[in-house]
Formats: C-alpha cells, structure tokens, sequence
C-alpha cells in the first residue's frame, strides 16, 4: 500500500487547490505609462512599465525587435530578516524567467531599436512573489497600452512530501518532513495555453508533473479572470486585443 503523505492539512487552513485571497488593481502609479498590483495573501507585488523608448545605449540596440526587461526587487523589509538591497543572483534569475515568461505576450518586432522596461517591486513577500511578479507586469504591459497577443497568468504549485497544493505560502514552503517542499511556479498564456515559465528544483514524478500542470492550470484561469476584471475597471486600458 502506497505510503501516506506527512502533509494532510495547510497550515492556514486552505483546501489543496484553494488560492489565497487575491487583490488586482490597475494605475497605481499615476506617473508611469503603465502600472498595476497583484496581491495574494501577504505577497504583493508592484509593476511599474516604461516605454516603449529608444534603447541605450545604441550598440545594444536590435533594429529587428524591441527588448523586454525586467528588473525586479525584494525591499528591505518585505521579510523578516532584512534583505539586503539591490541585485542578486537570485534577482538576475528572476529577472531572465519573467522576461521569458511575459515576451510571449507582445509582439516586440513592433519596436525596433527600443526598450520596454518593467519595474517589479516586492512590498511583502509570503512565497510566490516571481509569480505575483509575472501577474501585476502582465497587466501594468496592458495598462501602458503595449498592444498585447494575450496576457500570463502565474501561480506556485506545491509539493508538500507527497500532497500537491496551489499556492504555496513560506510556511508551506518550509515544510521538511517527509520528502519535505518544493515548489513549482508556472505560467500560463491565455490565448496559446503555452506555458512559458515552469521552474522545479525537486523531486517529482512524471504522473506528479501531470497533474501540477493542470492544477496550474485551473488556478491560472481563475487568476485571469481577475486579471481582467481589473483591466475592466481601469477607464483607460489601451492595450489588450479583444
Ligand atoms: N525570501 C526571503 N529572503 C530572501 C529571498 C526570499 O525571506 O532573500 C522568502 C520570501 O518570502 C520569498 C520566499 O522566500 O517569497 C521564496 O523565495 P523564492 O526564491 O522561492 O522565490 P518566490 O517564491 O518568492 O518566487
């Protein structure tokens, strides 16, 4: 008989696929071409776009399509224990998976020579912020009016010894009994169902993966439908395609 899992409750109560309370709005940041915030449970992440504008300096510049970058940060007090400020390698890591993640979204052949730069701040961070990261970019992209092919959506599967669970929060993700925790995030486009962000450092089954995919899967368009909602509510988004 298969052995039983050490993690048969969520410390806060959730049930296995139950996100935590989501919060989306759009235009925070009057002074930027596009902004938003995505907040689930005590993670929040801002996004703040810029540009599209030329790129420099020039040598950098690619005159067949336009660059994504991302540039994303933790403060020093969204943890506990200060963080210290500025890059790391975990930021650059983060930076490059949701550039990865979100250029599928725009179609930068429409910018050449030019830059759209995305600023991803973390207030408060309870796990799952380069997902919450992924979300509150893909709409500040919209709200700045970049036209978008479709949107992403993104979300941490967990794997607590041998139970899965949507959305992990630090708790969770410190849990060592058993097999102890890993988790998953990953992030869905809305018109392709590609996923473009899926990182796992851990050991999982094939059958495993399967089914973290589609409860990623699930969650992400609940997360959309939010997303959305939020656009809706902003007067002046310019930029999804119907
Ligand atoms: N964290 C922390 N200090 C750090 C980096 C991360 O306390 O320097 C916490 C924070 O709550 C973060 C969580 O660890 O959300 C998980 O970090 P991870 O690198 O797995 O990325 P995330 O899940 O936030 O995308």
């Amino acid at each position: 008989m298969a052995e039983k899992s050490k993690y048969t409750k969520r410390s806060d109560g959730r049930k296995i696929e139950e996100l935590r309370p989501i919060k989306a709005e759009v235009g925070i940041v009057p002074s930027a071409d596009g902004s938003a915030m995505y907040e689930s449970g005590n993670t929040r992440a801002i996004a703040v776009v810029r540009g599209p504008r030329t790129l420099h300096p020039q040598h950098m510049q690619n005159p067949q399509k336009g660059t994504l970058r991302v540039n994303y940060g933790m403060m020093s007090f969204s943890v506990w224990d200060r963080i210290k400020p500025g890059p790391s390698r975990r930021s650059q890591e983060i930076n490059k998976v949701i550039e990865w993640a979100l250029a599928p979204c725009i179609d930068l052949a429409e910018f050449p020579n030019s830059v759209v730069d995305v600023f991803i701040q973390i207030p408060q961070a309870d796990a799952g912020t380069r997902v919450a990261g992924i979300n509150a970019a893909a709409m500040a992209l919209a709200h700045a009016g970049i036209p978008m092919k479709q949107m992403a959506s993104a979300v941490a599967v967990g794997k607590m010894d041998k139970t899965l669970v949507v959305d992990v929060d630090k708790e969770e993700e410190d849990f060592e009994e058993g097999e102890g925790a890993t988790d998953i995030p990953l992030c869905i486009l809305s018109r392709t169902q590609e996923i473009s962000l899926l990182q796992l450092d851990g050991k999982i089954s094939p059958e495993e993966l399967k089914e973290v995919i589609s409860m990623g899967r699930k969650a992400c368009a609940e997360i959309l439908k939010i997303q959305t909602a939020a656009l809706k509510k902003a007067k002046d988004v310019r930029g999804i395609e119907k």
